[in-house]
């Protein structure tokens, strides 16, 4: 762990082990962070947050950052090995989106801290009468963040939360996912090394129950930022409102594609590779229930089936395969768990349904016909190499079904035809609806959930909001 610039075990003198999906081995250990850990890295963010950081310029918190991200880049095949052999990942998805994408949003956020701006305000009151005031906001930093982000893109959450944070002047205490600890390390050492004062980014590891826990709870941190399951992001939320701290929740999804009669079959390898199988499918918009008009449902089938069958299972660390292991052994039991209950619920696999043998946490990808909305794959994050697909004729039928489940996070339509592009963009509950492509974030484009995918929007300038207060000024003129 870093708190304040030191490199520290956890109090209790406790660790947890690290594994590298693709074999089960032990790589690593991390100090398990409690209480007493967390408490110590919340004053040194709040110390920080009240010394050298809080006179810093604009200009200088966006030289720290662009410094932070070319050092991610300049470390960028080491932590892209490091976050493969921790997460199991394809290390070509590493260098792309943990590396690359978390440089160039610590970039776009660096640009976001010289142009933060309050505005003047007209105002009416004149009491007493005659009286003339001069108005304005000021946005001021929210103080300490308690980040706590998920196992599925460690780096890039981190830096999801981190980028932000620092670009309204915030600082921060963040705790990764128990799985995934290494990459998060790593980079708190490298922002130290970029030049940004102690305290500013500190890193507690440890499980969400005893770290994670102590972070939400803890009455100094002034607000949270989640990204994880919409279960634990619940019991965050809760706990936030008894402290009335700030709260953005980034939660799970079960997102539908729905595709037309008239869709261009050619992007189908797009739809099944990027839109499903997008970093195994432990992806949280991932495009998990299709849902296909009759003219095209046969053909769908086949294709995707075809370009699944293609798609190379392996170690993350040989670029070439692309369903890589599952992050645990727990999850990689719950997925395939998720399959058996399909197989007794009466959906009919398409797929090889043999376990996939020897070592690693791998699941064979597999795709369900003859659903219906009560199965639990229907309505539960599966999180991994999983979907189904649904036959409608009235795309009335085709919204209605796409729009029945507790998320909203993520959808997608496919079709050539601009009128039904236009006429169902808007009847999709979700945060992001993407047309003839599916799980593409960017960091100018605003992220999050409806329904119980969560609260608040990540990326872009909506993102400064959850890092900033707005405070009214009020001068009486003499
Ligand atoms: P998780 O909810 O189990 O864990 C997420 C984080 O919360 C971890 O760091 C964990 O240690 C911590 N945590 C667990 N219990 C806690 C508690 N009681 N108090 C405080 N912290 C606690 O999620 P996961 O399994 O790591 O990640 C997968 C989930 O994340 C999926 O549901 C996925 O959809 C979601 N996700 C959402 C987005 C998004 O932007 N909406 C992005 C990625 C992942």
């Amino acid at each position: 762990m870093t708190i304040g610039k030191h490199r520290l075990g956890a109090a209790g003198g406790k660790t947890l082990d690290v594994f590298n999906p693709a074999t089960g081995e032990i790589i690593a250990s991390v100090p398990r962070g409690g209480v007493e850990d967390v408490d110590k890295a919340v004053k040194a963010a709040r110390a920080a947050l009240n010394g050298e950081w809080s006179s810093m310029s604009p200009v200088d918190r966006q030289r720290v950052m662009l410094k932070i991200a070319d050092l991610i880049e300049a470390n960028g095949e080491e932590l892209a090995q490091l976050e493969t052999l921790n997460n199991g990942k394809s290390v070509m998805l590493s260098r792309l989106i943990e590396v690359g994408a978390s440089a160039d949003y610590m970039r776009y956020m660096a640009g976001w801290a010289t142009k933060i701006e309050g505005s003047t305000i007209d105002i009416s009151v004149s009491v007493p009468p005659g009286t003339k005031y001069n108005a304005y906001t000021r946005k001021e930093p929210v103080g300490v963040v308690g980040a706590i982000t998920p196992w599925n893109f460690p780096l890039n959450m981190a830096v999801w939360k981190i980028a932000p944070a620092l670009a309204c002047g915030c600082t921060v205490v963040i705790k990764p996912a128990e799985e995934t600890p290494l990459t998060t390390v790593r980079l708190v050492e490298l922002c130290l090394e970029a030049g940004l004062p102690e305290g500013v980014v500190n890193v507690v590891t440890g499980t969400g129950e005893e770290a994670g826990a102590a972070l939400t709870a803890h009455p100094d941190v002034d607000k949270l930022a989640f990204t994880g399951s919409t279960e634990v992001g619940k019991r965050i939320g809760i706990q936030a409102m008894r402290d009335m701290k700030r709260v953005t929740l980034e939660l799970g999804g079960k997102a539908p594609m729905i595709m037309f009669d008239d869709m261009d079959l050619d992007q189908l390898g797009i739809a099944a590779g990027v839109g499903v199988f997008f970093n195994s499918g432990q992806t949280c918009c991932a495009g998990t229930r299709v849902y296909a008009q009759k003219g095209v449902y046969e053909k769908v089938c086949e294709i995707m089936a075809q370009v699944t069958q293609s798609l190379p299972i392996g170690s993350g660390l040989d670029p070439a395969n692309q369903i890589n292991p599952m992050v645990s052994a727990k999850h990689q039991a719950h997925v395939s768990a998720c399959i058996a209950g399909g197989i007794a619920q009466g959906a009919t696999p398409l797929l090889d349904t043999s376990p996939y043998a020897g070592a690693g946490y791998f699941v064979r990808p597999q795709i369900f016909t003859n659903v219906n909305r009560d199965m639990a794959i229907m309505q539960e994050e599966v999180f991994g190499p999983v979907f189904t697909i649904t036959p409608f004729e009235d795309p009335e039928d085709a919204v209605r079904m796409a729009n029945d489940t507790k998320y909203g996070l993520g959808a997608s339509i496919w079709s050539t035809n601009i009128n039904t592009v236009n006429r169902y963009v808007p009847r999709i509950k979700a945060g992001t609806v993407w047309v003839n492509t599916h799980n593409l974030p960017d960091q100018n484009m605003p992220f999050g959930g409806y329904k119980q995918s969560g609260i608040g929007r990540e990326h872009g300038r909506s993102a400064l909001d959850n890092y900033l207060e707005t405070k009214s000024v009020c001068i009486a003129l003499g």
